[in-house]
């Protein structure tokens, strides 16, 4: 049996305006974010957007070990959301939620209904679907430990497209392969199967692979190419990543951002080396988010290319893996 409770984007516009309306918290909280304070800065072919969110300190401050999740309720669970919430059903597993606490002019969290762990295979189809029905918004994914702030409690986020740079950079790499529009990317490498691509994404700080689809058995066959061929780290159950995934042009579009670390040293640190940020998919996306004000003045090129460094892979370490892949 297929589910016909399929939300679009439009459906899911909807929803937020009517949240805007009959949801204080929201109100207030998408009205802040018309005024935060973003800069940019050029990176060398590519850019990184610097966003000054003082009410994102809940997310990157949250304490995600096993010890403190056990002692909270659980903020994505249907008995514990807001009353004001309200709830678009998504096919079987899933609902479609205004996220009170926004980086992006719209901006939704889809956990599924049941208290299920974060992980991505035993989701991937949703994710697909989700994708495809929610264009143009960008639909994410952040592993357990890769950013989200509720790894034990399975969901996606989808945004406002273009935003993050990396949409518009994704689009270039695939629509303009093998051109030198892409600075970033000097060497690019694609493989083909099926009708389908996976490229290489490099000279990029956060690098992976990004795959084109058309259809989606081809596109779920490359992911889980990709996925199999990244380690698994001692006492994690999937491979730490970000993914992004658009549809457009009749083709999936879903970037994969292996990880090797959550956090920056910078977090642990004290005194003026402290940095608050605990990238996950919108940072990785390149719009990295300061909760606090003295991180957002004293960002700089620099501190963001170690930080990209430091959680993610280097370009030789993704040439690598995707030499490797079997449709390779
Ligand atoms: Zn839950």
């Amino acid at each position: 049996m297929k589910p016909n409770n399929w939300v679009s984007s439009s459906q899911a516009t909807e929803l937020l305006a009517k949240q805007l309306v009959t949801w204080p918290l929201a109100k207030k909280n998408y009205k802040a974010l018309e005024a935060v304070q973003v800069k940019s800065f050029d990176m060398g072919g590519f850019s990184i957007r610097v966003q000054f969110n003082p009410a994102r300190i809940i997310s990157s401050g949250a304490k995600v070990d096993a010890q403190s999740l056990k002692e909270r309720k659980c903020f994505l669970c249907p008995e514990n959301l807001p009353v004001e919430q309200e709830r678009l059903p998504f096919g079987f597993h899933h609902l479609v939620l205004c996220n009170p606490y926004p980086i992006f002019p719209q901006h939704f969290t889809i956990p599924t209904r049941t208290h299920t762990p974060q992980l991505i295979l035993p989701q991937l189809d949703d994710f697909l679907e989700l994708i495809r029905r929610l264009a143009p918004l960008t639909v994410f994914y952040n592993g357990p430990r890769s950013g989200a702030s509720a790894p034990d409690h399975a969901h996606f986020q989808a945004v406002t497209r273009g935003v993050m740079p990396l949409d518009g950079d994704i689009q270039k790499l695939v629509t303009t392969f093998p051109s030198k529009q892409n600075p970033f990317c000097q060497s690019p490498k694609k493989l083909t199967a099926e009708g389908g691509h996976i490229y290489s994404l490099t000279g990029y700080l956060r690098n992976g692979f990004v795959i084109q689809a058309p259809r989606q058995e081809t596109a779920i066959r490359f992911f889980k190419e990709i996925y199999a061929a990244l380690p698994i780290p001692s006492g994690e159950s999937e491979p730490m990543m970000n993914i992004f995934g658009s549809y457009y042009d009749s083709n999936w579009v879903i970037t994969v951002i292996p990880r090797k670390r959550h956090r920056p040293w910078q977090y642990e640190a004290e005194g003026e080396d402290h940095l608050l940020s605990s990238p996950g998919a919108a940072d990785i996306g390149g719009l990295f988010i300061t909760p606090l004000e003295k991180d957002f003045k004293r960002i700089t090129p620099e501190l963001l290319r170690d930080v990209y460094q430091q959680v993610c892979l280097s370009d030789r370490e993704v040439e690598e893996i995707f030499v490797h892949l079997p449709s390779n």
